[in-house]
């Protein structure tokens, strides 16, 4: 394989879809010289078929307002990937949803879920419906309609969509709901489900809890740990939530948090106290993150920007893609930061990645450290199947080993001869290497 080569192919069959590239080119910079050890792999072009989803699904949502108009948004499924287990990956709800973007993140969902050591396909879906200023009613009336078209190509050992920007628990609920009308079948068709029908303990927690196991597990290997650290988290969702409530847990100090209008510092860090007003003000009110400043006196908002200009020892970003650039990156390095954790999917720009591996500093991609979200879903799977639900401590202890397994798998394939740990390598090629013996069994399907 030559690297140059495929990109400019996709890019000229894939013109108008610059995130899906970024995310191919990243991945396969970093398998090339692995790939090329074993000539069965181009044998068989290999590559063309993980890079290119096995199927896509597009289709026209329709859904009337609360003032009684008729709107349309676009729906979307990606379907990657299913060589190692049924598809698998959330659903985004987000104005800025689009092809190229889910095919970026169903392209890492494959990888990622390759990693966690269960069973599970790649997968993405979506809509570019924006829940922003929406009535808890219209929200409802618009998962059913996405529902209408989605529950034909979803279940329980083909497709299991779940939660991601824009969809937590209460849309989870309301497409489980419309999909068990329509099927008449009450599976593990979602994952991220409410506890009372089949949801999982743990399983809100988990991306977040599971970034800051692989953050604790990064800093060992330099003989570090959380404790007094200042974390800098960008976003204010799920993911935001418990990264901050983990880090909070163990010692460490976060100074900000975000929305898309801006970001808060609280120079005497956001406690245990604080945070549970962050919650109730986005989970319950779906408010903004400008009113914590407005809460708390001495606190800095900063509207139309994000928090990387501010000093700390770590950095989580938990929002969105591209959410640092190459001249955040050089302020945090500049800054003193000592390792980045990406608790959001793709959130660092290549650019980006670049500053902070050549400061050599402890980085470590989305598709290693958020894949505890994945992971609990997978367990959330198993507890169906066995229709049993396990205790909080278990799920927990699982996510952990599941962690610490993937950060392992990071050591034996990113280690550079200097030592350095190269964690988008070691994560690409770990991910990589069980797909493609799968697909290679599999003959040309
Ligand atoms: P939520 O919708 O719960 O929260 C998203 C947060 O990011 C909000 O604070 C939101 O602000 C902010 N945000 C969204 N878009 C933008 C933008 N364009 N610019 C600035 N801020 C933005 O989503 P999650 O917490 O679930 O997801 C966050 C990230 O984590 C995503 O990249 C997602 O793919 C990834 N992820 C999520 C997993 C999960 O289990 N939920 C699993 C693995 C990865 P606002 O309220 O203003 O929109």
């Amino acid at each position: 394989m030559k690297v140059a080569k495929v990109l400019e192919d996709l890019n000229r069959r894939f013109p108008n879809e610059p995130e899906y590239i970024q995310a191919v080119s990243e991945v396969l910079n970093s398998i090339e010289e692995e790939y090329n050890k074993h000539p069965e792999f181009e044998a068989s072009n290999l590559i063309e078929r993980l890079c290119i989803p096995d199927r896509i699904n597009s289709f026209r949502v329709t859904w009337v307002d609360d003032q009684g108009k008729v709107q349309t948004n676009m729906g979307y499924r990606i379907q990657h990937n299913n060589a190692i287990g049924p598809y698998k990956g959330g659903i985004r709800f987000h104005a800025s949803v689009n092809q190229s973007i889910l095919k970026f993140l169903a392209f890492e969902q494959t990888f990622k879920n390759s990693l966690t050591t269960l069973p599970m396909g790649g997968a993405k879906g979506g809509s570019d419906f924006s829940p922003r200023g929406k009535s808890a009613a219209e929200v409802m009336r618009f998962c059913q309609a996405f529902m209408l078209e989605l529950h034909r190509h979803v279940g329980p050992e083909l497709d299991v969509p779940a939660g991601d920007i824009g969809v937590g628990g209460r849309e989870v609920g309301y497409m489980f709901g419309m999909y068990k009308k329509l099927t008449r079948d009450f599976s593990g068709t979602f994952t991220g489900k409410g506890l009372e029908f089949g949801g999982s303990l743990v399983r809100p927690e988990a991306t977040g809890y599971g970034n800051i196991y692989f953050l604790v597990e990064m800093l060992k290997t330099r003989g570090l740990s959380l404790e007094g650290k200042k974390v800098l988290v960008s976003g204010s969702g799920n993911v935001a939530q418990y990264t901050a409530e983990k880090i909070l847990q163990l010692g460490g100090k976060v100074m900000t948090m975000s929305d898309s209008d801006g970001y808060v510092y609280d120079p005497d860090g956001i406690d245990r106290e604080k945070l549970d007003y962050i919650m109730e003000l986005k989970n319950l009110y779906r408010g903004r993150i400008r009113e914590y400043a407005e809460q708390y006196p001495g606190v800095k908002y900063v509207a139309g920007a994000r928090p990387w200009g501010e000093k700390a020892d770590i950095a989580t970003p938990c929002a969105t893609q591209n959410e640092i650039n190459g001249d955040d990156a050089r302020k945090l390095i500049a800054n003193g930061v000592i390792a980045v954790s990406e608790g959001a999917n793709m959130p660092s720009t290549p650019e980006a990645v670049k500053v902070f591996q050549d400061a050599k500093i402890l980085y470590t991609p989305g598709k290693a450290s958020n894949a505890g979200g994945v992971s609990v879903s997978g367990l959330e799977m198993t507890q169906n199947a066995q229709h049993l639900a396990w205790s909080a401590e278990e799920v927990d202890a699982k996510l952990h080993w599941i962690m610490e397994s993937i950060h392992a798998a990071c050591v034996k394939y990113g280690t550079e001869p200097d030592g350095y740990i190269n964690y988008v390598k070691g994560a690409n090629i770990a991910g990589f290497m069980k797909v493609a013996k799968a697909m290679m069994a599999q003959g040309i399907v």
